[in-house]
């Protein structure tokens, strides 16, 4: 059966940074499509750790983090804001929270306890069984969503991944060379862990879109998406 484009579901992986949410936002736009920002999920339970002062080696700890919340997330669309959505959990809003330094630091250490991806895995599939979603993250292709009607493996190369991160700083006072330094730094480290890890690493799956962005524009990566979404939903329909 085709499926219609409220019901389509589209899965992107890819590492730090690779621009994930700003194409999935857009392409969620032109499709009528929910937002799924699965890592904004794992930044929260980082960002509860960090609140609560669980030691990032207390694994039952953390995982009882994850479950408290879990059956409260939730995703509300943001046109104009900066992610595109606004997390609640318990009504509270924790959007502008979760993407700090501190948070990007800890979050791989708190996503790499199979408890806690237990937890959050089983939502968001359910979240994504449902339908209607564009879901980001780094193993919604391989192991959350397989059945996604499109699934693309996002990624640029970490210096270019940086350099989009510089851009977005504002301000004169910021010293550029040494916030790209910062920045790229934190990525290596993060994709290090990301895909090094034994649960549910960083992985494309075997029947992924493969797209590398590094000399694309966000326009063109959109298009792009777009263009595999019809081309995928003709052929389910064929
Ligand atoms: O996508 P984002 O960079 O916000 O993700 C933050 C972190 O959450 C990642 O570095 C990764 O450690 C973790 N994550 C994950 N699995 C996902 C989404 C995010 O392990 N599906």
């Amino acid at each position: 059966m085709t499926a219609s484009p409220s019901q389509g579901r589209i899965a992107i992986d890819g590492p730090a940074a690779s621009g994930k949410t700003s194409v999935a936002r857009r392409v969620g736009q032109a499709l009528g499509l929910a937002l799924v920002d699965t890592g904004a999920m794992y930044r929260a339970v980082a960002l509860a750790a960090i609140e609560g002062e669980i030691a990032l080696d207390d694994l039952e700890g953390l995982t009882a983090l994850a479950r408290e919340d879990s059956p409260r997330y939730r995703f509300l669309p943001d046109p104009v804001g900066e992610q595109g959505y606004r997390l609640l959990i318990e009504g509270r809003d924790v959007t502008d929270l979760l993407h700090t330094e501190r948070v990007s630091t800890v979050v791989p250490r708190v996503a790499s306890v199979s408890g806690v991806r237990a937890v959050l895995a089983a939502e968001q599939r359910r979240l994504g069984l449902a339908g209607g979603v564009v879901m980001t993250g780094r193993d919604i292709g391989t192991v959350v969503l397989p059945e996604a009607e499109l699934k693309i493996y996002m990624t640029a190369t970490a210096e270019e991944r940086a350099r989009r991160r510089v851009a977005q700083l504002d301000g004169g006072a910021v010293d550029r060379e040494a916030a790209y330094a910062e920045i790229l730094a934190n990525i290596r480290e993060r994709d290090r862990q990301d895909s090094g890890r034994a649960d549910s690493p960083l992985a494309q799956a075997d029947d992924a879109e493969y797209l590398d962005s590094t000399h694309l524009t966000l326009d063109q990566v959109v298009s792009k998406v777009l263009a595999l979404y019809e081309t995928r939903v003709a052929a389910a329909g064929a």
